[in-house]
């Protein structure tokens, strides 16, 4: 496959490498556009992998789990050399990981982690537990802030999509904080609803969390009010806000709810600077690329990548060797200083 994609590559005299040294493709497979943060990822990676001299080949899925399969045994028949995968569900890939793997093929989890295979090599990702950690660090500050004299808080929480791994390591990192928040009285869940099982939001829908918050509204905040809401990302922020606005908080003498996020996306950044969301947690793409960029030089030269951590992904058959980036809390105080400082955004991309 890689000599017929030389010979076509040198008879149309294009190539720009030394002989015998053609560019190899990595096949590149992302959840969805409908998220600012995934458009993100995959424009980083494919600049930064054609720069490293990568041929790069990007697709979308739009959460259709059978799309993304479709799409990734398709990279797998064209002969892609190393595969870049940011699951939708992670529990799905493992018979056309078993053929990359037949055709020695690389496959390098992104973000997420993929489970039920040991086709997969290494996994690039952050701190997912400490994103939980910050999330629900937010919502406490906020409360203390916003609601000083109030006790208990009152607080909901919500969970990411049951079939993302990160979904879990957000939500026990989050309960890490609050459970003992919980347990002495400080803050109360009203609804009840606790666990990854009961919050969860199946394909991380807006819309989805949107209704859960009506109905959370309806059946336990007729006489009493929402001081804080668990958001695990930055779409379910915007639902959830829109459902609690609709409902009259954030306006007259009912003071809009602590509400958390992630990602850092655009609207959300908005939405904190307008005095909304109150938080979200900021996961540089482009480190994330860069680490994943090294990751896949490391290997095609045959050599070990750089890893931080050999023991929190277990993903069902090993224990996936990951490096995990630190993600970074922001609120109104350090949006400046850490979108715009860092070159992320523009001042014009947020107003
Ligand atoms: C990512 C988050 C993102 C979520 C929804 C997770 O796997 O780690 O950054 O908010 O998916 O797209």
């Amino acid at each position: 496959m890689k000599f017929k994609i030389a010979a076509v590559a040198l008879s149309l005299g294009m190539s720009g490498f030394a002989f015998g040294a053609m560019a190899e493709t990595i096949g590149i497979a992302m959840p969805t556009k409908s998220s600012a943060r995934w458009i993100d990822d995959g424009n980083n990676m494919v600049k930064q992998f054609q720069e490293a001299g990568y041929e790069t080949d990007l697709q979308y899925a739009e959460d259709d789990i059978p799309n993304q399969l479709a799409q990734v045994e398709n990279m797998i028949t064209k002969g892609v050399d190393v595969l870049v995968i940011a699951a939708i569900d992670g529990t799905t890939l493992s018979n056309a990981l078993a053929n990359a793997a037949a055709a020695d093929i690389k496959v390098i989890a992104y973000d997420r982690l993929i489970r039920d295979t040991p086709d997969v090599d290494y996994y690039a990702t952050f701190d997912n537990f400490q994103v939980g950690v910050q999330q629900a660090n937010t919502v406490v500050q906020g409360l203390k802030e916003r609601f000083p004299d109030v006790k208990p808080w009152n607080v909901e929480l919500f969970g990411g999509s049951p079939d993302d791994n990160n979904a879990y390591f957000f939500y026990d990192g989050a309960m890490s904080v609050l459970q003992p928040m919980i347990d002495s009285g400080e803050i109360v869940i009203p609804s009840g609803q606790m666990g990854m099982d009961t919050v969860g939001t199946l394909r991380w829908d807006p819309a989805t969390a949107q209704s859960r918050m009506d109905n959370l509204l309806s059946a336990n905040y007729t006489d009493k009010e929402v001081h804080g809401v668990l958001s695990p990302y930055d779409g379910l922020s915007i639902g959830i806000l829109s459902s609690l606005k609709g409902v009259g908080y954030g306006s007259g003498d009912l003071p809009m709810p602590i509400v958390s996020g992630q990602d850092s996306e655009v609207q959300s950044v908005k939405s904190i600077i307008a005095g909304e969301q109150y938080a979200t947690i900021f996961k540089d793409t482009r480190k994330l690329a860069e680490v994943t960029v090294d990751m896949v030089n490391a290997m095609l030269e045959g050599e070990e990548p750089e890893i931080n951590d050999t023991e929190t992904y277990d993903n069902g058959v090993k224990v996936v060797p990951s490096y995990l980036l630190e993600p970074v809390a922001v609120d109104g105080s350090n949006w400046e200083e850490v979108l715009i400082g860092s070159g992320y955004y523009t001042e014009d991309q947020l107003k």
